[in-house]
């Protein structure tokens, strides 16, 4: 194994763990996964598309950290088309505002610089290509969104990119709305029914979710639809579903605030970490429910409205 499955970059560092039965890859693009060796050895991955594993190893940078990469048997990587479905519906608008959100979140201070390489992060904004990433940054630049160093090299947000950054949070400032992502096991639908939508509720919210086990083509435009017109998310990670990843990355990447919460007892199995998102950890329905409404009220209600 030469060269990343996922993205191609010949940049990796392989390790056999496992008595050599798997494989450690560390990527610069695709932050680090573990492959079985069966999955190596039977090339399943030629069955993939090349976007599919290019989108997925936006998926991989999205969800996944350094200390706790994620394992994938031959069945998680034939299941790979189905994980990237949604990130197909993105419209060019999305990523544009996708990279302007991630330069304002990276940006040290103002007129900070942000570290760029066009040929290793075009995948953190879904892009097909380096070039089109390429092509979003030109348009920023002579928007006057960014500045630019020879090659992007280094980017600075300018003030009025701050300004647009400042209103693309504002997204859906009047709306009612909140979109949850959650996992749809019937463990789980008295904590929507019975504490989620009753604490939105309490703070003049309705939430909504889109009620299905699996991702197809009319369930993608729903759950966009849904993401588009909410006033925040809420992400439940409970049971580490994979579209929960999706929709709050998605959510994001449109300047729309996500709350993250994850129950007590799947906290371990979270694939980021944690602190970064400063998540509810939850005990039971009641704990979720006091802890959800104080944090819309203390980062939605009142700094937003
Ligand atoms: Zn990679």
């Amino acid at each position: 194994m030469d060269k990343c499955i996922f993205c191609g970059s010949a940049d990796i560092k392989v390790t056999e763990i496992s008595g050599g039965e798997q494989k450690r890859v560390q990527c610069p693009l695709c932050t680090c996964y573990i492959v079985s060796k069966d999955a190596i050895d039977d090339r399943i991955i030629d069955n993939i598309l090349q976007y599919d594993r290019i989108l997925f190893s936006a998926y991989l940078r999205e969800s996944v950290s350094n200390r706790d990469p994620l394992r994938l048997l031959s069945s998680d990587i034939m299941k790979i088309p189905e994980i990237v479905a949604p990130y197909k519906k993105l419209i060019p608008i999305d990523k544009v505002n996708k990279v302007i959100c991630y330069i304002a979140e990276s940006s040290p201070c103002i007129g900070g610089k942000v570290p760029f390489d066009i040929e290793k992060d075009y995948t953190r904004f879904y892009c097909k290509h380096f070039t089109e990433l390429r092509q979003i940054l030109d348009y920023l630049c002579e928007r006057g969104i960014i500045k630019k160093e020879e090659k992007y090299r280094g980017i600075v947000l300018t003030i009025e990119g701050w300004e647009k950054y400042e209103r693309l949070k504002d997204v859906n400032i009047n709306s009612k709305k909140v979109f949850v992502a959650m996992s749809f096991d019937s463990e789980l639908k008295s904590i929507f029914a019975d504490f989620i939508k009753p604490a939105c509720k309490e703070c003049g919210f309705d939430a909504e979710r889109v009620d299905s086990k699996e991702h197809n083509e009319k369930i993608c435009d729903r759950i966009i639809a849904g993401i588009n017109e909410s006033r925040f998310v809420i992400a439940d990670f409970t049971q580490n579903k994979h579209g929960v990843y999706f929709e709050a990355g998605y959510a994001r990447g449109l300047g729309i605030p996500v709350i993250w919460t994850c129950s007590d007892t799947f906290k371990e199995e979270l694939h980021f970490d944690t602190r970064q998102y400063n998540h509810i950890i939850w005990k039971d329905g009641n704990d979720l429910k006091e802890q959800l409404i104080n944090r819309i009220k203390a980062s939605i209600s009142i700094n937003k409205r």
